[in-house]
């Protein structure tokens, strides 16, 4: 029971990491806050905590929309009486995304509202809950992507990836004597639905998984796990860190056979 008495709200909680974690949150004792813009599969996520007796509750917002990430946090308050800890989680990995030169305007405004907007409004809202509780943890989504270049490029992505580390470190130090811990998860490729399209295609998969020291994607619990790890006491002095689960990828030259 590593989070028994906390309230924790986890965006995009309808698929890959944000299921995972919620399930797995749930399961160490906290509240879970479910937030998703799909929203029959953030009910399934409610649903699945309640067949492990968990407790939790659905709100849908879109976290590129302040209203939206306003109101999720009212919800959680309204729900639980309190937020200790804020998973800004939800991403999209846009199909069209690619080499600077190729990547249309649009592409790259929906990237970056989603995937570093969302993560801005949601601590904007968010830390005055957390304060109101007496502090909490903040884990912030970015990716291994954000510390090494690819030549498989998804420019937008990738620029709204850095954008959320050095948003997370600016919020780490400003908010750390309030009892506040801001942190970047970084996880290296995992089987979910984000890489599905991708994936799927066996020579896109091969010129990846080459790169990758254990040859292989990771599983979305194994980034859950460390979530936890995150928003649990058992971090209380890791803040503003760039927390990369990433099997190796951004500490490696050649990799085995
Ligand atoms: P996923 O596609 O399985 O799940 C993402 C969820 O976010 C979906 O339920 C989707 O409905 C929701 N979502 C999308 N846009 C939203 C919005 N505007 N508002 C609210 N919810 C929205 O993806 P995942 O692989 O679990 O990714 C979770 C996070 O991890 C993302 O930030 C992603 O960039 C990051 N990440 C993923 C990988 C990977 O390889 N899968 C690697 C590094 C980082």
């Amino acid at each position: 029971m590593r989070l028994s008495n906390k309230v924790a709200l986890i965006t995009g909680a309808g698929s890959g990491i944000g299921r995972e974690a919620a399930l797995l949150f749930a399961k160490e004792g906290a509240q879970i806050v479910v937030c998703d813009l799909n929203e029959s599969a953030g009910k399934e996520t409610v649903s699945q905590i309640a067949t492990q007796n968990g407790e939790a509750v659905f709100v849908r917002a879109d976290v590129s929309k302040a209203a939206d990430t306003k109101a999720m946090i009212e919800a959680a308050e309204a729900a639980y009486g309190k937020l200790n800890v804020l998973f800004n989680n939800a991403g999209i990995f846009h199909p069209a995304d690619g080499s600077v030169l190729e990547t249309e305007e649009d592409v790259w405004d929906l990237t970056m509202n989603v995937n570093l907007k969302g993560v801005f409004l949601g601590c904007k809202y968010g830390i005055p809950a957390l304060l109101r509780a007496g502090g909490g943890s903040i884990i912030n989504t970015a990716s291994f992507v954000a510390m090494v270049g690819a030549a498989t490029s998804q420019s937008a992505y990738t620029a709204s990836k850095g954008g959320v580390l050095s948003l997370t470190r600016e919020i780490a130090v400003e908010f750390a004597r309030q009892n506040i811990r801001v942190n970047a998860l970084c996880p290296g490729p995992v089987e979910t639905p984000l890489l599905a399209e991708l994936m799927s295609d066996p020579a896109r998969r091969q010129r990846r998984l080459v790169h990758i020291p254990p040859g292989r994607l990771a599983q979305a619990q194994e980034i859950a796990n460390a979530a936890l790890f995150l928003a649990s006491d058992e971090s209380s002095f890791v803040n503003g860190s760039t927390f990369l689960v990433d099997g190796g990828i951004t500490a490696a030259y050649v990799t085995a056979e």
